[in-house]
């Protein structure tokens, strides 16, 4: 089930959700409609706020490397936890499915150390650079109510003020359902999963 995506603005994507204690059917049903949400969106990474559930859980997609080798098929992450992260760091020009039509560089450490719960409820440390390390670390942002644009230069933020602002107001929406900062809906949730 597509399911919509809150609107950067909303409370929700302001709030540090909750850890998950028991991973039931209700929990596997939103981590499949995440993904079927992260791909109708066409994003590479989610979190359970951004489509209004506060509780410790992302998604990252599938990820190739520069020879088309999977090297990372799309998992849930449960009560994901950065327990370290390199000295190195790193620009990446990065979007956010709850803002649309922004990209900004955000710096930031090109390495990191997760420990995370996976959706069997076993517990893995993973090591992650590149692409991953980037996904993982926007999408933890979100599980402590942090936005990505919370983290580019005070120069850049001062010039995407306006286009934030309009954001907020709903004057720029995407293609795909979405809960704006005042809770109304962009598109009929219905015809969305009929078309
Ligand atoms: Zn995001």
């Amino acid at each position: 089930m597509i399911l919509p995506i809150y609107n950067a603005f909303h409370p929700i994507l302001k709030t540090k959700t909750k850890e998950i204690e028991n991973i039931d059917d209700n929990i596997l049903k939103l981590v499949s409609d995440m993904f079927e949400t992260m791909n109708f969106a066409e994003g590479i990474g989610l979190a359970a706020n951004q489509v209004g559930v506060s509780l410790s859980l992302l998604i990252v997609g599938d990820i190739y490397n520069e020879k088309d080798v999977l090297i990372h098929p799309r998992k849930a992450y449960i009560n994901p936890v950065i327990l370290a992260s390199s000295e190195e760091e790193e620009e990446f020009n990065e979007g956010c499915l709850s803002v649309p039509e922004l990209r900004e560089n955000v710096v930031r450490p090109s390495e990191i150390e997760v420990r995370y719960i996976d959706i069997d409820g076993k517990e893995h440390t993973l090591e992650a650079g590149g692409l991953l390390a980037r996904v993982l670390q926007h999408e933890i942002d979100h599980l402590n109510g942090i936005l990505f644009f919370e983290r580019v230069s005070p120069i850049r933020r001062t010039l995407i003020q306006n286009k934030l602002k309009k954001i907020k107001k709903g004057l720029i929406v995407p293609d795909y359902p979405m809960v704006l900062a005042d809770g109304t809906l962009t598109k009929d949730l219905e015809k969305v999963a009929n078309s």
